[in-house]
């Protein structure tokens, strides 16, 4: 028994025909899913015999909403979601005005072990398939009853350390059959895996890449990322040069801000120094405080500071917007309080 959403559509039609079923059923079956409708008997056009194969051969994965949240604004919703093996992911959909936005899983937990994330805090326990990827974007915009048209990888786990089922959903997601999302509209966030992202580059895709960068200087980045250890700043660097010059794309860099660890006006300078004249964006996010250390977030004096020098050296600077705060909308808490709140009952 397989997952069907690990299947894409041209491969399902494949698989149908090779077991003497027509393979336009393929994409029928798609559509239902899409709309909704995960019990292949429920699926009306589809003759009796084909469902029968349909359920000797494949499950549906769509996660179960364990529990959802909605921000007092409206613009955030959190899922809490569980696989069949009674994995819980998180999922966070973000309403923007220029369409619904999902951040999704890619791991269940991470094993980076940056010092401000939560997600990473339990270690990693396993890789999620690209079908359980897609799973999150299906299953979260049926129940906001509503497209989602922007992707962003950024909820737990390393995208770049679980690369064929990352590249394998995006080319799923792309399909025209289903969600279209294009590639522009994918976003791919990582701490920084060099071959990775070269060989990202390779594929020239159109994705827009991510860096979490969060200190300018390999000294400084090793005491809250141990991927640092491993892959030095200028290394990044270079391998993002080489990512722009094969696909024409911006990056983006992530800064966390931390007071008094990383905000400083010299890092500022330097993080300036660094990134100048490269095509890139950078992204402040204030750090969101998690009750596992003692991180507090920049003052928004600090932050401002901060971004000011950024763009006095020509740099495209945003600070993020703190969405669905108060429903512990941020990087793996929600999970983590839900396995908490489990080991105690
Ligand atoms: N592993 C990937 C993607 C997941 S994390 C990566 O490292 O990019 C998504 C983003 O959230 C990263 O930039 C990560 O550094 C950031 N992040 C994690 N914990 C955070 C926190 N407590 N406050 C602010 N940003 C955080």
């Amino acid at each position: 028994m397989k997952n069907m959403l690990d299947y894409s559509v041209d491969e399902l039609k494949e698989w149908l025909k090779d077991n003497g079923e027509k393979a336009f059923r393929g994409t029928q079956v798609f559509e239902w899913i899409y709309k909704g409708v995960y019990n292949f008997d429920d699926m009306k056009n589809i003759p009796g015999g084909t469902k029968k194969l349909l359920n000797d051969s494949f499950f549906l994965d769509i996660p179960e909403v364990v529990r959802r949240f909605d921000s007092q604004e409206g613009d955030t919703s959190k899922f809490l979601f569980k696989f069949k093996d009674g994995n819980i992911i998180e999922s966070v959909v973000m309403k923007y005005k220029h369409g619904n936005s999902i951040c999704i899983s890619t791991q269940v937990g991470c094993r980076m072990g940056c010092s401000f994330c939560a997600s990473t805090i339990g270690g990693m326990i396993r890789n999620l398939t690209p079908g359980e990827m897609l799973g999150q974007v299906i299953k979260a915009s049926n129940e906001i009853n509503e497209r989602i048209s922007n992707i962003v990888m950024m909820g737990s786990g390393e995208p770049l350390d679980n690369f064929d089922n990352v590249l394998k959903f995006i080319t799923s997601v792309n399909s025209s059959i289903g969600l279209n999302i294009g590639q522009r509209h994918i976003t791919l966030s990582t701490c920084g895996i060099v071959p990775k992202i070269k060989e990202l580059a390779d594929k020239n895709t159109q994705i827009t890449l991510a860096i979490s960068l969060h200190a300018p200087n390999d000294e400084l980045r090793r005491t809250m990322m141990p991927i640092a250890n491993k892959y030095s700043v200028k290394e990044i660097i270079e391998s993002c040069k080489y990512y722009i010059k094969n696909t024409n794309r911006r990056i983006t860099f992530e800064y966390a801000l931390v007071n008094g660890i990383n905000d400083s006006e010299e890092l500022g300078e330097e993080l300036g120094r660094l990134l100048k004249g490269l095509l890139c964006h950078v992204n402040l996010i204030p750090v969101n405080e998690i009750k596992e250390n003692n991180l507090k977030k920049s003052s928004s004096e600090n932050v401002r500071r901060f971004s000011n020098i950024l763009l006095k050296n020509g740099i495209e600077t945003t600070v993020r917007r703190e969405m669905g705060a108060d429903i512990n909308a941020a990087c793996g808490q929600l999970r983590r309080s839900y396995i908490e709140e489990d080991n105690n009952l």
